[in-house]
C-alpha cells in the first residue's frame, strides 16, 4: 500500500467517523427506542448535511500528490533527477544516468475535476459506511440493554436505566409496566419520552 493510499484510507475513516457521531446525534434526539426508518432516514440525511461543511477539505486528501510534485519540480529546478535526485550529467540527454526517468519538468499540481469527483466518491463511502455503522451500534446497544433490563427482572426489579453509549445521547429505560422508551436530561431532571412519564414516581 503506498503512503497517499493509506492517507487516503485514514481520510475516509476519519469523515466516516465524522459520520458516525453526527447520525447517532440525530438519532438519540429523536428519543426512540430501537430502529425506526423515519428516523434513520432522517439522520442519514442530518449527517450528509453535517458534511457538506467538509467540503473545503477536497485538498487535504490531494496533500500526499500536492507534497511529491512539489519536491520533484524543486529537484527539477536545481538540476537533479525528479525521481531520484541524481545530478544532471549535461551529455546524458533527456533520460536520467542513474533511474532512466525522462529529464522533463514535472507539472505544477492544479485543480482538477476528477480530484473533485474522487472527493464526493470518499464522502459517499465514508457516508454510508459512517451511518449504516453508527444505527448498528445503538442498535448493538439497545439489545444489551434489553438483556440487562431481563437480568434485573429476573431479579425481581421492575425498572432500570442507564445511559446511552458513547456517541448515543440520553438514557435508556426500562419500566415493567412501559416497556422500553428513551430519555433525555440530567440524572437529577430526566425527561422521558414516549411513552409519557410515570406519574406516580415521585410521589411514593
Ligand atoms: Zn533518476
Amino acid at each position: 500500500m503506498s503512503w497517499t493510499n493509506i492517507f487516503r484510507t485514514v481520510f475516509v475513516l476519519l469523515m466516516a467517523g465524522h459520520v458516525l457521531v453526527m447520525y447517532s446525534l440525530a438519532r438519540t434526539q429523536q428519543h426512540g427506542f430501537g430502529f425506526d426508518l423515519n428516523t434513520a432516514i432522517l439522520s442519514i440525511l442530518f449527517a450528509l448535511l453535517m458534511l457538506l461543511p467538509l467540503a473545503p477539505a477536497v485538498a487535504l486528501s490531494d496533500l500526499p500528490e500536492v507534497y511529491s510534485r512539489t519536491v520533484r519540480r524543486r529537484r527539477f529546478k536545481n538540476g537533479l533527477c525528479p525521481a531520484c535526485r541524481y545530478p544532471v550529467v549535461p551529455s546524458g540527454g533527456d533520460i536520467c544516468q542513474e533511474c532512466g526517468t525522462r529529464m522533463i519538468q514535472p507539472d505544477p499540481y492544479r485543480f482538477t475535476w476528477s480530484m473533485a469527483r474522487r472527493f464526493a466518491f470518499f464522502a459517499l463511502i465514508a457516508w454510508i459506511v459512517g451511518s449504516i455503522a453508527s444505527e448498528g451500534w445503538l442498535i448493538a446497544d439497545e439489545a444489551a440493554f434489553r438483556k440487562e433490563a431481563e437480568a434485573e427482572a429476573l431479579k425481581g426489579r421492575d425498572s432500570l436505566l442507564r445511559d446511552r453509549r458513547w456517541p448515543g445521547n440520553g438514557y435508556l429505560v426500562w419500566d415493567v409496566d412501559q416497556g422500553y422508551f428513551a430519555a433525555q436530561g440530567s440524572p437529577f431532571s430526566i425527561q422521558y419520552f414516549s411513552p409519557p412519564a410515570p406519574t406516580n414516581a415521585e410521589s411514593e
